[in-house]
Formats: structure tokens, C-alpha cells, sequence
């Protein structure tokens, strides 16, 4: 793997520079220059310290933004970063994979008055860095470990961010998760190349080193039901993300070598971690040398494009059925893709897979934009007649997810979810309606964001530390 990385450092700029992308390095990473110092401070001195932190008001963990600029700017590291690890339990992740443009960047007033967002990301990613370097990043060490315990089901964000905050607290923590690794989606979905996966492991570690406990190959419905954990732990909490994946059916939808987005991803990324991965060795699952072509405009979409160029693919095609303006992706990562040689189809839709065994072809119609629909998005519409092939030896299929049948999977079947699948909460506390048992993040909010599922772990953790409180205490009482 080459250690040359594509640089780029958005200085001033909302939209990045174009990069130069030199495909015939072996492995031409993400983004991110190596953050000097001297450009941190560069960056952080160009807050204004304005007094209305709209960056701040659009963090969704409401990070004290300014503050720990104010503190790079002058040389003060250590004490920028304890101050950003307060609010947010991974901010070397979110540094890298936020959707800045959105949330904090996207609000920043020097942003707004047209001279260029400081890069908030950039130097949040560099203060968390140079804190893991020097050390300054410890585990939890606890004083007096509480006699009461919490089973987290998801080894994802909102899970660990939940784990960390009631281990902090004394709480006896035990996370289960059907994958073999922890992580989420932060470990078998986000591509490397936008978040190295040793920077997810090593926090992994971390925690394990302040005494939380992870039970992983453990698939809750399967190894042990709801219940079961519910008899072995005080308090539950549910945070499984959402992967069953949003289909299209369409006739041919049985061909060979058209898969699912996550089935590509996850082998990419177990690749990526050395292990060994049968249907990548022999070639079903790598998109070298093929034509592929993704279904779908979303995010996840841009990953799966971006990962086929990287494996090298002939071409890589993105079929999505709006046009660019209307697409739900974010604008950065639709430029990266460009730039790295994708081919856009707007305005398309597959109407038929086609081929003897394997995919050769789709069959797509063009789309026109016709009035808007309840969500106030203009409505695709099919042109008649308008049909045409397009050639592919691989098709991903990246159409978003839904949650799956928690209450069937999970054998309870008094579970209450939404009409969308989603587990259904209180607004204020997140525990569901059995009594004890808490959820947070995609499971809750439907395909969300990592900063939000960070959010909703600490939230829930918040809750979960209330209710165990007020039962220590009712059983003091009766004792
Ligand atoms: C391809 C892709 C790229 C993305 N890129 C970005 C990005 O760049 N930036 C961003 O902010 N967000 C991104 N997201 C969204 C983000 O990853 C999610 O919003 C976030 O991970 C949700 O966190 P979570 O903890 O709720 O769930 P997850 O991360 O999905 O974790 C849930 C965990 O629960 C486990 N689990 C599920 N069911 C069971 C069970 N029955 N028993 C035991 N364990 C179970 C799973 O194995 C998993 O480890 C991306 C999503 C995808 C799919
Ligand atoms: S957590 Fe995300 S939104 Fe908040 S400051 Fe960091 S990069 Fe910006």
C-alpha cells in the first residue's frame, strides 16, 4: 500500500480544490494532508471568535467549537483536545467523516460571508491525532465499580459512545455484536480510504482496556433472546443500526454478480484488515478490471463507486434517477467521485437486469422531473421510449437501508416500532416500552449520521444512568 496520499487541505475554501488523481498508485487514499501544526493554527486563528457560534448551534454534540479553536491557535494542544473529547467521545472519527459542509463548516459565519469556512473538520481530526501520538488519550480507570450492569446490543457508534459513558460512571458493561469485530459501520461500511480502520480499532481497545466487556460472533435473537439479556443485566440498551437493504425488483434481479451494497463493502473492508475473503480472492466480489455500474445517489452509493475505482475497476458508472442538484449525497464526495473519473448518469432508472447467467446489461429509461412530491422533491417520471443499454459485468445496488424486524428477530414480539420499523422511544428518556430497555441511534432515527448516533449514545447513557440510580435507590429504601 503506497503511503503517498492524494493531498488536499481546504484552506479557505467550502468546496475543496480539484485534486489530482493519479489512479495507477496502488491505493490513492482520502483527503486529508498531514495536518501541521502550523496549518491547525493557521486555520483555528481564522475563527473571528464571532460571539454567535452557528458552527457550534449545528454540531449536532453542540462542541465547543471556538473555544478549542481559540486554544490551537495559541499552541495550547492538550488542553484543546480535553476539551474537545469532552463533548464527543470520537472526534478523530468525526473530524474525518462528517459531512462538515453541513453541519459546522456549512455554518460558519466567515463561511457565510463569503471568505471561506475555517476547516473545522480538519483541525478536530489534527488536535485527536496529536492527542493519540503524545499519549495524552487513556482509558477509563474507575475508583468504585457499581454492582449494577448494562448489556448494549451494537458495537457501533452509538453503542460505544453509550459504553464509554456508563463505564465512566462505574457501570459493569458488557457489549454484544453479531459481527467479529466492533465498530459498525464504522469498521465494515466507511470505506478505508475515508476512515482508516486502525483508528476505529484503537479505540475499540481503548475501551476494552477500561473494562468493557465485548461479546462479539453474538447474534442477539439467535445466541440469546431479548429477554435472556434482559434477566442478565439491569438495563438494555438496543443499538443495532439499520441494514436491510432497500431493494429494487426488477426483472433479472437473480442474475449473478449483482449484489447488495454492504455484501461489496464489508468485503472490501475485511480485505482492507487482512482477513481473508473467498468471494473477493476469486474475483466475484472485486470489481478489477470490470464495468460496474451503482444503482442509487445517496452516500453510501459514493462509496461504492469510489471503492470500485480503487480496486480498478474498467469503468464505474452511477445510475441515479434525479438529477445532480436533487441528489441526497453529499456535493464533496459527488465531486471527489467525478474527479476520479465516475461517470454520472442523471435522470436514469434500470427497468431490466440482462444477461445469460451473469449481468451484461441494464436496460434504463431516461427520467424527467415532474411536480413535487409530499417531501417537496420534484418527482421523477419515466420519458416513454426513452429506454437505452448501458454494459455491465458487476451491478451494486445502493438504495439506502431499512431497520429489520427487531421484535420478530429479537422474539419480542411486544417490542413497539414505528410505521417505519424503527424502534419506537420515548422522546425524552429513549427507552422503549419494556421497561428498562433503551435504544439509540439508526435504529431509532432511520439511515442517519455517525455525529448523531455519537449523540444519541450519550443521551441514552444520560437515561440509562437516571433509571439505574432511582432503582439503586428504591432497593436502598426497601433494604
Ligand atoms: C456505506 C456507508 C457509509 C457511511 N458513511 C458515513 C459518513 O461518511 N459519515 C457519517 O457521518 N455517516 C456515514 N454513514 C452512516 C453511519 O455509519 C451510521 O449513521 C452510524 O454508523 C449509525 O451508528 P449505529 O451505532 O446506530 O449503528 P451501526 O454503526 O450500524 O452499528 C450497529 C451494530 O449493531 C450490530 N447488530 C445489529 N443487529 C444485531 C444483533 N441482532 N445482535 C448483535 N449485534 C447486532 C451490528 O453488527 C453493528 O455492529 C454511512 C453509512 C453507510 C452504510
Ligand atoms: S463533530 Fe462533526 S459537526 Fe461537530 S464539530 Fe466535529 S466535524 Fe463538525
Amino acid at each position: 500500500m503506497s503511503d503517498k496520499m492524494l493531498k488536499f487541505v481546504k484552506i479557505g475554501q467550502q468546496t475543496p480544490p480539484k485534486r489530482k488523481v493519479d489512479k495507477r498508485k496502488d491505493d490513492f487514499k482520502e483527503i486529508y494532508d498531514e495536518f501541521i501544526t502550523q496549518k491547525a493554527q493557521e486555520q483555528s486563528s481564522r475563527c473571528s471568535q464571532c460571539g454567535v457560534p452557528f458552527c457550534q448551534v449545528h454540531c449536532p454534540l453542540s462542541n465547543n467549537i471556538p473555544d478549542w479553536l481559540k486554544l490551537t491557535a495559541e499552541g495550547r494542544i492538550k488542553e484543546a483536545y480535553e476539551l474537545s473529547q469532552s463533548t464527543n467521545n470520537m472526534p478523530e472519527v468525526c473530524g474525518r467523516i462528517c459531512p462538515q459542509d453541513r453541519l459546522c463548516e456549512g455554518n460558519c459565519v466567515i463561511e457565510q460571508s463569503g471568505h471561506g469556512t475555517v476547516t473545522i473538520g480538519s483541525v478536530e481530526k489534527y488536535i485527536t491525532d496529536t492527542a493519540w501520538e503524545q499519549g495524552w488519550v487513556k482509558p477509563i480507570s474507575i475508583k468504585n465499580e457499581k454492582s449494577q450492569s448494562v448489556g448494549i446490543i451494537g458495537a457501533g457508534p452509538a453503542g460505544l459512545a453509550a459504553a464509554e459513558e456508563l463505564r465512566k460512571n462505574g457501570y459493569k458493561i458488557t457489549v454484544y455484536d453479531r459481527y467479529d469485530r466492533a465498530g459498525g459501520l464504522l469498521i465494515y461500511g466507511i470505506p478505508n480510504f475515508k476512515l482508516e480502520k486502525h483508528v476505529v480499532e484503537r479505540r475499540t481497545q481503548l475501551l476494552k482496556e477500561g473494562g468493557i466487556e465485548f461479546v462479539l460472533n453474538f447474534e442477539v435473537g439467535k445466541d440469546e433472546t431479548l429477554e435472556q439479556l434482559r434477566r442478565k443485566h439491569d438495563a438494555i440498551l438496543i443499538a443495532t443500526g439499520v441494514y436491510k437493504p432497500r431493494e429494487v425488483e426488477l426483472p433479472g434481479n437473480d442474475l449473478e454478480n449483482i449484489f447488495p451494497a454492504m455484501e461489496f463493502l464489508t468485503a472490501s473492508n475485511k480485505k482492507g484488515l487482512g482477513d481473508k475473503v473467498d468471494l473477493f480472492d476469486k474475483g466475484t466480489l472485486n470489481a478489477e478490471g470490470k464495468n460496474v455500474v451503482v444503482i442509487g445517489g445517496g452516500d453510501t452509493a459514493m462509496d461504492c463507486v469510489r471503492t470500485s475505482v480503487r480496486q480498478k475497476a474498467k469503468s464505474v458508472k452511477c445510475l441515479y434517477r434525479r438529477d445532480k442538484e436533487n441528489m441526497p449525497g453529499s456535493a464533496r464526495e459527488v465531486l471527489n467521485a467525478e474527479e476520479e473519473g465516475v461517470e454520472f448518469v442523471w435522470l436514469s432508472s434500470p427497468k431490466e437486469f440482462k444477461g445469460k447467467n451473469k449481468i451484461e446489461h441494464l436496460l434504463v429509461d431516461q427520467i424527467k422531473l415532474g411536480e413535487p412530491d409530499e417531501s417537496g422533491r420534484r418527482r421523477p417520471e419515466i420519458k416513454e421510449g426513452s429506454e437505452f443499454e448501458i454494459k455491465a459485468d458487476m451491478v451494486i445496488k445502493a438504495l439506502g437501508f431499512d431497520p429489520e424486524n427487531l421484535p420478530l428477530l429479537f422474539d419480542a414480539q411486544e417490542l413497539q416500532v414505528t410505521k417505519w420499523g424503527t424502534l419506537k422511544t420515548d422522546f425524552d428518556t429513549m427507552e422503549t416500552n419494556l421497561k428498562g430497555v433503551f435504544a439509540a441511534g439508526d435504529i431509532v432515527r432511520g439511515a442517519s449520521l455517525v455525529v448523531w448516533a455519537i449523540k444519541d449514545g450519550r443521551d441514552a447513557a444520560s437515561s440509562i444512568k437516571k433509571y439505574l440510580e432511582n432503582i439503586y435507590l428504591k432497593k436502598s429504601k426497601v433494604a
